[in-house]
Formats: C-alpha cells, sequence, structure tokens
C-alpha cells in the first residue's frame, strides 16, 4: 500500500483536516517482479546458445579445426546453437508484437480444413522422425473469421506440440466442426500429459513442464504464449484438457464466418 496526506486548510488559515489518498500497488509490484522475470529467462535462454557457439569457435581457432572429424562435429554444434538462437529471437519479436495493445490481425473467411492441410504439410517430417498417425475427422463446410497465416500459425503449434510431446507410434486426432458461434478444431494426442497443478501455467511466456524434453526439440517455451495471444486476437477461446500419461486434447474456437 502507498498513502500520500495532505492537511486540508480552510478560510483563516482553520484546519479542517487530512486528506489521505491511497493506492494499492500491490498489482504493480506484481507486474514489475514478471518484467524481471521475463528479463531474466530471455538473458539465460540467450545466454546458453551464445557460450556454446563461443566456446566451439574458439576451440575451432585454437587449432581443433586441423582434425576433419572435430571440425565437423564443432561446426554442427554451432550451427545448431545458431538456429536455436535464431528461432528463440523470432519468437521473442513476434511475442512483443503480438503481445502489443491494440494488435490486430486482418479478419477474412477462411476455410478450417485449408488450415489443417498447411499444418500438416509443416508437421509432416515430424509426423514421419516419430512414425506416427494423424488422424482426422473433418466437417469441410467450417468457415471462420481469421487471418490465413496467423491461423496455420496456431494449428502448427498445437500439432508440433503434439507429436513432440507423445511417445513414437502414437496417433493425433484432429477434429473440425462448428456450433452455432465458432468454428471449432480439437487437437487430441496420445501422449505424457500435464499434471492438474502445471496445466494453468503452460501459456506462460518460457514455462515448461520438462525443460530438456522441449530444448532438445527445439521449443523456445514461447510458443503456446503466442497462440494464446493469436487466439484472443480472433476473439476467440482456447481450452486444453489432460490426463498425465493418457494424453492432452486442446480445443481452439474462432468466431464462424457466415455465408
Ligand atoms: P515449448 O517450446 O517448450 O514446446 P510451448 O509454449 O509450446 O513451449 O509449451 C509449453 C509447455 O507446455 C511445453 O514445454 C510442455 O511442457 C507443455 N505442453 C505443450 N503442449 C503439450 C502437449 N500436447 N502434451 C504435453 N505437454 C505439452
Amino acid at each position: 500500500m502507498d498513502a500520500y496526506g495532505a492537511p486540508v486548510i480552510g478560510e483563516h488559515g482553520r484546519w479542517l483536516g487530512i486528506v489521505v489518498v491511497m493506492h494499492d500497488i500491490t498489482e504493480l509490484i506484481k507486474l514489475e517482479q514478471i518484467r524481471k522475470d521475463f528479463v531474466a529467462n530471455v538473458s539465460h535462454e540467450l545466454k546458453t546458445p551464445v557460450t556454446s557457439i563461443k566456446g566451439f569457435s574458439e576451440t575451432l581457432l585454437f587449432g581443433a579445426y586441423k582434425n576433419e572429424e572435430t571440425l565437423l562435429s564443432f561446426l554442427e554444434i554451432i550451427h545448431k546453437e545458431s538456429n536455436r538462437l535464431q528461432m528463440l529471437i523470432n519468437d521473442l519479436l513476434d511475442l512483443s508484437k503480438v503481445e502489443q495493445v491494440g494488435y490486430e490481425v486482418s479478419l477474412k473467411k477462411v476455410r478450417l480444413t485449408d488450415i489443417l492441410e498447411r499444418g500438416l504439410e509443416m508437421t509432416s517430417h515430424l509426423v514421419e522422425e516419430k512414425n506416427m498417425e494423424i488422424e482426422t475427422t473433418v466437417d469441410d463446410s467450417v468457415h471462420v473469421l481469421g487471418d490465413m497465416n496467423r491461423l496455420i500459425q496456431i494449428m502448427m503449434n498445437l500439432l508440433a506440440n503434439a507429436i513432440t510431446y507423445s511417445p513414437e507410434n502414437t496417433t493425433v486426432h484432429v477434429n473440425i466442426f462448428k456450433n452455432e458461434q465458432y468454428g471449432i478444431f480439437q487437437i487430441q494426442d496420445e501422449g505424457i500429459g500435464i499434471s492438474k497443478s502445471e496445466i494453468n501455467r503452460i501459456f506462460e511466456r518460457f514455462y515448461r513442464v520438462d525443460r530438456a524434453r522441449s530444448r532438445n526439440s527445439g521449443g523456445t517455451g514461447l510458443g503456446l504464449a503466442i497462440v494464446k495471444h493469436l487466439v484472443e486476437a480472433h476473439h476467440g477461446l482456447i481450452k486444453v484438457e489432460s490426463e498425465v500419461g493418457e494424453g492432452t486434447t486442446f480445443t481452439v474456437y474462432i468466431p464462424i464466418a457466415k455465408s
């Protein structure tokens, strides 16, 4: 609590009382803490690949380049870590864009099955790597009001997560349907699931249930934070249900495009 007081003086200097103004600054302190945590997280996430790139390139420069095998394996690490840096920077820039007050997407009539088709193309290499199946049940007539590229981004992120957080040889089910108000797509996996205590936090920036697993699969921990903002920019909703060891279902509701 933050308070200021000032005396109130009437005619002839008569003392009438005191005006006290109180501000509840709990919310401000909380926001400041979130900001500090974010800066600390960004610094940490950037530092890890930079340290690695610097270390391996220095070792090469000091002579390790003479051994062809070492040269190749160190270059591969440097390349992988630079890719990681690039992904992180792209996600950070995108997040700061979609988080801005007043951020808007351009709304056009889009068919949800077209979005799914592009999402599947973009994740097909992951599906193949893990020998997974994608099973779809779709209503081809569902059109929503949305930004094509941003909807593809939402779909792709959720599909990639469903694949990443599932064991090999499992199936991801995608359903597309509608109700009066929304076009709906649902991505259901048979993966590791998310516990009740963590499920409310997964849309937070940099929150990861299993940091190592996310990092190994190239995750930045920003995907769902971006997805949530994008869904909200479409005046939509995103819901998640999960059972540890059984799987997770993300359901996205986007306002329907009539006629
Ligand atoms: P990441 O880049 O780490 O995947 P996201 O923001 O996309 O970041 O997701 C945040 C975290 O939520 C992930 O690290 C993971 O722990 C959890 N998560 C997301 N999708 C799933 C899923 N389908 N099944 C289990 N856990 C998931």
